[in-house]
């Protein structure tokens, strides 16, 4: 897919390091001194906290499964930081093949019969040319399979923003306000995998999967791009986002 126009853009504004924000010689994605913080099975399938950190107890799962690529800190922070708010779009290739590597290692494979995403508002989509939950979700599909499917969750544009919420219970209300189902969204008991970029408290995923499951999917399952290793007190410490 490297068309020319894509070559000439990455010699104008040329790739950098995911994690480092190094400018990189040609394409990719990470420097040689960078290693990526993978998850590789110790985040837990029902909250995607890390294990010894399992709030699953205190929340209850977030959904059928959860299936997170990276923890989200350090450097993964600024890059998906990079990826969403300065336009670099090119590292949705980059992010779903690591999150396609994990849902593959998690539910193994041929696990869903389609893969939808988080949505954006509309205002945020034209600030930013490109909904980055959207982009992640076309590439996994291509890479497990699965149709893409969109027209099925809605922003409804209320609410505030979700880092802004205090505490765990602002959150849950504020997802129940922000999202809702497209009009005439109908599923026949599909398996379905929703996309999101950061998992941090779950209440957006767990009121996405809860509206999915009412337009009728069988099973919703989460993949995200990274996720705080504990839970909310941590997150808020550091100004997470989600
Ligand atoms: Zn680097
Ligand atoms: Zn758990």
């Amino acid at each position: 897919m490297a068309s020319l126009w894509e070559r000439a853009l990455t010699l104008l504004f040329p790739h950098k390091c995911f994690l480092c924000g190094r400018v990189l010689a040609g394409e990719g994605w990470l420097c040689g001194e960078c290693g990526l913080p993978e998850t590789a099975g110790e985040a837990c399938p029902g909250c995607g906290k890390r294990l010894d950190r399992c709030v699953c107890e205190a929340s209850g799962p977030v959904c059928d499964g959860v299936s997170a690529a990276l923890w989200y800190e350090g450097g993964v922070r600024r890059g998906i930081h990079r990826y969403k708010y300065s336009g670099r779009s090119y590292y949705a290739p980059f992010l779903a093949a690591l999150m396609a590597k994990r849902v593959r290692g998690d539910f193994g494979d041929g696990a869903f019969d389609l893969v939808t995403w988080v949505p954006l508002h509309r205002k945020k989509f034209r600030r930013r040319g490109f909904c980055q939950t959207e982009l992640l979700a076309r590439e996994l599909s291509r890479r497990l399979g699965a149709p893409a499917k969109g027209g099925l969750l809605a922003h409804t544009g209320k609410g505030g923003a979700q880092a802004r919420q205090e505490g765990a219970a602002a959150r849950e209300h504020n997802a129940r306000e922000a999202f809702s189902l497209c009009r005439g969204a109908a599923l026949k008991g599909e398996r379905v995998l929703l996309v999101d970029d950061v998992l941090t408290t779950g209440a957006t995923a767990r009121r996405c999967a809860e509206l999915l499951k009412k337009a009728g999917a069988g099973e919703v399952r989460l993949t995200v791009a990274a996720t705080t290793p504990a839970g909310q007190r941590k997150m808020a410490a550091n100004g997470g986002r989600r």
